[in-house]
C-alpha cells in the first residue's frame, strides 16, 4: 500500500499490518536475483526493541558467502548488463524502484519500526520520502554527470571519460535502516557499479525487501545482493575482499577506522566513510527567536530517540541567555517527546535500539551526574514501559566541554548545554572535539554568522535552523566524523572514476 494511503493509519491498522508482516518475513540472504540460505545455514535473531521479543532469526552470512555475493556481482559488472546499458535505460529502472518503494510503503514502514523501534509517524512521514527521493535524485542525475575533451595541440584528441568503479561493498547502520543503505546504493547503481550491501545486524529485514523490489523494477539479477551478517565476519569480509572496488561505509568512527585498515590490508580499494559525531548548536544571545531556538534544540536531539549521527547534544548557549534558554527548554521540551508504542502513529518517540544501547545510555548519564552536571529531567528509563529499551529524555545543564557526557557520542536522547562567552570561546569549546559532522549557529547579526560559519570545524553547518537540506545539500563530516559527502551530485561522482583517453590524429589528411 503506497504512502499516501497509510498516512491515515491508525494504532489498531498498525498493530494488524505488523502481525501480517511478522507472518511473511523473509529472512534469507538476497544474492543473483533470489533468496537463498547462508553457506554454513548459521542464523541470528533479530529482536523488538519495544517488546523485548525475537522476530525472527536471519540468516547468518560469512566469509564464504560474502565471496559468493562478490562473484556474482563482479559478473554482473562485467557483463555490462546494468554498467553498459544506456543511461535512459538505467534511469527507467531507478524511476520503476522508487515507485514500487512507495507501492510497497506499507510493509517497509511497518519492518523499520519492528526492527529497530523508529515511531512508525516518523517512518511514513520522513524515511520513507527520503529514501524514495534519494532514488529519483540519484537517477535523474545519470545523465548529469559528463566527462569531458580538454584543450590539446591539433593532433590530438584527449576524452575523459567517467566509468562505474565496479563492485560497491556497502555497509550500512541501524539508525535509519533503510535511508542510511539507500545513499549508498542508490548513487552506485546509478553509476552503474553493482553492489553488495551489509545491513546493521540490529536491523537486517528491510534491505531484503529493498533489493527484491530492485529485481521486480527490471534491475538485471546479480546487480544489487543484500548479505546480513555480524560486523566482524560478513562486514570485515566484504572490507578486506581484493575484488570490491568501494567500500561505502556508514557507522561509528571506531569501525571507520578499522575500515581503512582493511583497504590497506586488502586491495587499496577506495574507502568512503560516514561516521560518528557531537554537534554543537551555538546559540548567541542576539538570536532572531528564542522559541524556535529551543525547539531547534530539542528536536535536535530527541528526535529519533536521539539515535542520529548528526545530532545536535552539545548546546553551546552565552551567559545572558542561559537562564532564560533552560528554562524554555524545561517547558517545552520536557514533554514534547513521549516515549510509547512506536507502532501508535502519535508516539513520537520508540525505544533505543537494543538493551545495550538503553544500558550503555543509562551508564553515561550516570556519569554526567558524578561529574557534576545539572540533570533538569529524564535521567533514567521510564515506568511501565520495561520490556523495552526505553530511555527518557534528558536534560543536562552545568556542562564543561571536558565532561564524558560532552566528549563521548551518546547516541540516546540526552542534551547537554554547556554555557560560554562570546564568540571566540563558543568557537574553542564547539572545535574541542574529535568530530566536525554538523553545527548549528543562531544569531541575527550576518556577520557574526559568517564569522562562526567559517571557523567551525564541521562538514555541515546550519544558520537559524537545524537538520534542514535537501537532496542538493552534500552531507557529511570533517575530523573523525569521516570524509564522504552523500546525497548531491557530487555523490555520485564519487562512484565513478575518470578515464583518460589519448588519440594520437593525423588532422593533415
Ligand atoms: P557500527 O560502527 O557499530 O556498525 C555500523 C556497520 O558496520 C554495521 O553494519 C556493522 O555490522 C558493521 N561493522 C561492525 N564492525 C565491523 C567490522 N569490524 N568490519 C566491517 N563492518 C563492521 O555503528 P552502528 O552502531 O551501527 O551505528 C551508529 C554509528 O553510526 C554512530 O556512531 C553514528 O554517528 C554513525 N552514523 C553516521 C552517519 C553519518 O552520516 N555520518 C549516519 C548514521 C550513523
Amino acid at each position: 500500500m503506497s504512502l499516501a494511503k497509510i498516512e491515515t493509519h491508525d494504532y489498531p491498522r498498525w498493530q494488524s499490518v505488523a502481525t501480517y508482516a511478522v507472518s511473511r518475513l523473509e529472512t534469507r540472504l538476497f544474492i543473483d536475483g533470489e533468496f537463498r540460505d547462508a553457506a554454513e545455514g548459521g542464523r541470528f535473531q533479530t529482536v523488538n526493541p519495544a517488546t523485548g521479543e525475537t522476530l525472527t532469526k536471519v540468516a547468518k552470512g560469512r566469509a564464504e558467502d560474502i565471496d559468493r555475493a562478490v562473484a556474482t556481482a563482479l559478473a554482473a559488472y562485467r557483463s555490462g548488463c546494468w554498467s553498459r546499458i544506456a543511461p535512459r535505460e538505467r534511469m527507467d529502472i531507478l524511476y520503476r524502484f522508487a515507485d514500487l518503494i512507495d507501492e510497497r510503503a506499507e510493509e517497509l514502514a511497518v519492518l523499520e519500526t519492528l526492527d529497530m523501534g523508529k515511531p512508525i509517524g516518523d517512518v511514513v512521514a520522513e524515511d520513507l520520502p527520503a529514501v524514495i527521493d534519494t532514488i529519483r535524485f540519484m537517477a535523474e542525475g545519470i545523465d548529469k554527470i559528463e566527462g569531458s575533451v580538454t584543450n590539446t595541440d591539433n593532433d590530438a584528441l584527449h576524452l575523459v571519460i567517467r566509468e562505474p568503479l565496479g563492485v560497491v561493498g556497502c555497509i550500512s547502520p541501524w539508525n535509519y535502516p533503510l535511508l542510511m543503505a539507500t545513499w549508498k546504493i542508490a548513487p552506485a547503481l546509478a553509476a552503474g557499479n553493482t553492489v553488495v550491501l551489509k545491513p546493521a545486524e540490529q536491523s537486517p529485514l528491510s534491505a531484503l525487501r529493498l533489493a527484491e523490489l530492485f529485481v521486480r523494477a527490471g534491475g538485471p539479477p546479480g546487480v544489487f545482493n543484500v548479505v546480513n551478517g555480524t560486523g566482524e565476519i560478513a562486514g570485515k569480509a566484504l572490507a578486506l575482499h581484493n575484488d570490491v572496488a568501494k567500500i561505502s561505509f556508514t557507522g561509528s568512527t571506531e569501525v571507520g577506522k578499522l575500515i581503512l585498515q582493511y583497504a590497506g590490508r586488502s586491495n587499496m580499494k577506495r574507502v568512503a566513510l560516514e561516521c560518528g559525531g557531537k554537534s554543537p548548536q551555538i546559540f548567541m544571545a542576539d538570536l532572531p527567536d528564542l522559541k524556535r531556538a529551543v525547539d531547534a534544540a530539542y528536536n535536535g536531539v530527541f528526535a529519533n530517540m536521539g539515535e542520529v549521527c548528526s545530532a545536535g547534544s552539545r548546546l553551546l548557549v552565552e551567559r545572558p541567555i542561559y537562564d532564560e534558554f533552560i528554562e524554555r527548554f524545561v517547558g517545552d521540551g520536557q514533554d514534547a517527546y513521549v516515549p510509547g508504542d512506536p507502532l501508535n502513529p502519535s508516539t513520537n518517540m520508540g525505544p533505543l535500539v537494543d538493551r545495550d544501547a538503553q544500558q550503555r545510555v543509562l551508564r553515561m548519564i550516570e556519569g554526567g551526574k558524578r561529574e557534576g552536571a545539572t540533570l533538569h529531567f529524564g535521567g533514567d528509563a521510564p515506568a511501565g514501559l520495561e520490556k523495552g529499551a526505553y530511555v527518557n529524555p534528558t536534560l543536562f545543564g552545568d556542562v564543561r566541554n571536558d565532561m564524558s557526557i560532552a566528549r563521548q557520542e551518546i547516541f540516546g536522547p540526552v542534551a547537554s548545554v554547556i554555557p560560554f562567552d562570546g564568540p571566540d570561546e563558543a568557537i574553542a569549546i564547539a572545535n574541542d572535539t574529535i568530530y566536525g559532522l554538523a553545527a548549528g549557529i543562531w544569531t541575527k547579526d550576518l556577520n557574526k554568522a559568517m564569522r562562526l560559519v567559517k571557523n567551525i570545524e564541521a562538514g555541515v553547518v546550519w544558520v537559524n535552523s537545524y537538520e534542514d537540506g535537501d537532496m542538493t545539500q552534500p552531507f557529511g563530516g570533517y575530523k573523525q566524523s569521516g570524509h564522504a559527502r552523500d546525497k548531491c551530485l557530487d555523490s555520485l561522482k564519487s562512484y565513478t572514476q575518470g578515464k583518460s583517453a589519448w588519440f594520437r590524429l593525423d588532422t593533415s589528411k
